[in-house]
């Protein structure tokens, strides 16, 4: 069996953006219910995230911009930063911990501590560029993730995987200088953010998809054109932005995965992981908004990962 850390805590639960948000704190509570209702908790180790330093986000975003965010909460109500994304007076802790948690699971899997982990967080990050946060995003969890294993551990390659069903944007702003960084994603498209499809920097390995696609297609690019990237990169550690608003079921978007492709893409990763990574394998949450759905295909990706 392996390993594997799960990471989150309480104040990403009160970061709230009104009443009718899809970027719900229910999206934590329904991971929670899943995982004990499936058993998996005996097997998973359990961790508080720590509250990242602005220093160890400013290895992705300008500090003047962290600093900015921090602090730009509202004493009381809701600050719109633009329609979709906004800030209550506890956005910022929650943003804090979600960042720290992609620390913490990068400390734990490079010292040994746990083989792999997955990060149950919100706000998620992978809209939020450099100097910009959008699409319910404020600092960008995985880009702060992977920095701190190259600034802080040394590493010299990792691989950022994102299967959201939006394009992640902030993270090929942030990374599309840094031939450190492989990214590898897929994305609907046409669709918000509008972004992905026209000229990509080498390191982006960026593949737009047509609505209505199932699995089938999600899997023939995974083969066809992520995995020899990623081998060709040889990461020493994968990241992945495990969105999961793709799924059949998720409204916010128009593909139709199920949880045997959790699964199935988890296998394939933790393939490249064992061969270049020494199994090390750090999953954040991103989206993912039809409660059911994301539940159970967090249990699915978990369930990968620890080997159960
Ligand atoms: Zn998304």
């Amino acid at each position: 069996m392996t390993s594997t850390a799960f990471i989150t805590h309480r104040d990403c639960w009160l970061h709230n953006m009104g009443e009718h948000h899809p970027e719900s704190p229910e999206r934590l509570g329904a991971i929670n219910d899943r995982l004990i209702a499936a058993g998996l908790d005996m097997y998973l180790s359990f961790h508080d995230a720590p509250v990242a330093s602005v220093d160890q986000i400013s290895r992705a975003h300008p500090r003047e911009h962290v600093e900015e965010l921090l602090a730009s909460v509202p004493e009381h109500g809701i600050r719109h930063l633009d329609p979709d994304t906004a800030l209550c007076p506890h956005s910022m802790k929650a943003a804090l911990r979600s960042a720290g948690a992609g620390i913490m699971a990068t400390d734990l899997v490079l010292s040994g501590q746990a083989e792999n982990a997955f990060c149950a967080i919100r706000p998620p990050g992978h809209h939020a560029e450099a100097g910009k946060a959008m699409g319910f995003c404020f600092f960008n969890n995985v880009a702060v993730a992977a920095r701190h294993a190259l600034e802080e551990h040394g590493l010299k390659r990792v691989a950022i995987v994102d299967f959201d069903v939006h394009h992640g944007n902030g993270t090929e702003d942030i990374f599309k200088d840094d031939p450190r960084v492989l990214m590898v994603s897929i994305f609907q498209h046409p669709f918000y953010p509008y972004s992905g499809a026209d000229n990509p920097a080498p390191n982006m390995v960026n593949v737009p998809i047509k609505a209505g696609s199932r699995g089938d297609v999600f899997r023939e690019i995974v083969t066809n054109i992520w995995m020899p990237a990623l081998r060709n990169h040889a990461p020493e550690m994968i990241f992945i932005s495990a969105g999961f608003d793709a799924h059949y079921e998720d409204d916010m978007g128009s593909l139709g995965l199920v949880e045997a492709d959790y699964m199935w893409v988890t296998e394939q990763l933790k393939a490249v992981a064992a061969e270049s990574a020494n199994r090390r394998i750090v999953s954040l949450l991103e989206g993912g908004y039809s409660l059911s759905s994301l539940a159970r295909s967090v249990v699915a990706h978990i369930k990968t990962l620890a080997d159960l």
